[in-house]
């Protein structure tokens, strides 16, 4: 399954292995038409991106995704269309990034009292001119053999209850959704399928969501399954929300997530490529 749309994407600016540039060309060869680049609380990539989207014809949508929290939770919301350079915007991506530095220092701390040495400089390292994620310390750990796989290394290490788990508390769910509604953009709830959350509180979440601005949730993600499609397409509709679409694409290593490899954007969604001046049908014919 293609999709000639995919709203969800990373590059090195953040923890994707793919320089903007790189992306897409690569999302390109892979029929995708509309393209948002969506790095983590940073929007570095996106002048690059654009600059190689318009030499080779592909729609750059700039976006972003942001860590927010919600009741004592963390949720990752996507921002589409947004001006990648507004004042609001800017500064809370500094606040985000300032959070991210003390969090890895700590994380560092806490590894190196499990006997990893050397963590938070490799992580930074890695992480070179881009935003330092918890996927650079899972890389590092994978590079040192700690780890076998980079999910082994979240799970044996960075993942809630392991040693290197840092609590952090983001910037309010509410908050976010201004920063991007401040600089033009959509707000859209990222991968719900993925977030470990009864279905009442997940209902006060989206009341919470819409409230505050939010326009959007991603009803088809890289790994959802045909039930989560549609669970999250009834969420859509019951609470008025627009759909998105996005792979969540990191890295050409990991060999279940691609570019556009997408399930068919489901019947009786409102999709949010209209609010954003697109005219496309996602779906084109495999090739
Ligand atoms: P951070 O925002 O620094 O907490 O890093 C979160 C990123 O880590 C996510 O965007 C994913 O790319 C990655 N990640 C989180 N959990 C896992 C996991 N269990 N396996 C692989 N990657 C993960
Ligand atoms: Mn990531
Ligand atoms: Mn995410
Ligand atoms: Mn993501």
């Amino acid at each position: 399954m293609t999709s000639s749309i995919d709203f969800h994407t990373h590059s090195i600016a953040s923890d994707g292995q793919l320089s903007p540039t790189q992306l897409v060309r690569r999302a390109s060869e892979k029929g995708v038409r509309v393209l948002a680049l969506t790095d983590h609380d940073t929007t570095h990539g996106i002048e690059e991106a654009a600059i190689t989207a318009k030499e080779i014809g592909v729609h750059l949508v700039p976006g972003i995704e942001l860590s927010v929290t919600w009741n004592d939770q963390n949720f990752h919301m996507v921002g589409l269309g947004i001006d990648p350079l507004h004042p609001i915007l800017a500064s809370g991506i500094r606040e985000q990034q300032e959070l991210r530095l003390s969090r890895a220092r700590e994380i560092g701390r806490r590894l190196n009292k499990n006997r990893i040495e050397g963590a938070f400089e490799g992580a930074a390292l890695l992480a070179g001119n881009g935003m330092l994620t918890r996927t650079h310390f899972a890389r590092y750990l994978v590079d040192q053999n700690r780890a076998a796989t980079l999910q082994k290394a979240f799970d044996q290490f960075l993942k809630r209850g392991k040693p290197g788990y840092v609590p952090t508390r983001w910037a309010p769910l509410e908050t976010g959704i201004q920063w991007v509604t401040a600089a033009g953009g959509i707000a859209v709830l990222a991968h719900p399928q993925r977030y470990k959350i009864s279905t009442t509180r997940l209902k006060r979440l989206l009341t919470d969501f819409k409230t505050a601005g939010g326009q959007a949730i991603e009803v088809v993600c890289g790994n959802s399954s045909n039930d989560d499609v549609l669970k999250f397409s009834r969420h859509a509709l019951d609470f008025g929300l627009l759909g998105s679409v996005g792979s969540d694409f990191h890295s050409p290593e990991n060999r279940w997530i691609e570019l556009g490899r997408l399930r068919p954007f489901p019947n009786g969604v409102s999709p949010v490529w209209v609010k954003l001046g697109i005219a496309s049908n996602p779906s084109s014919p495999a090739h």
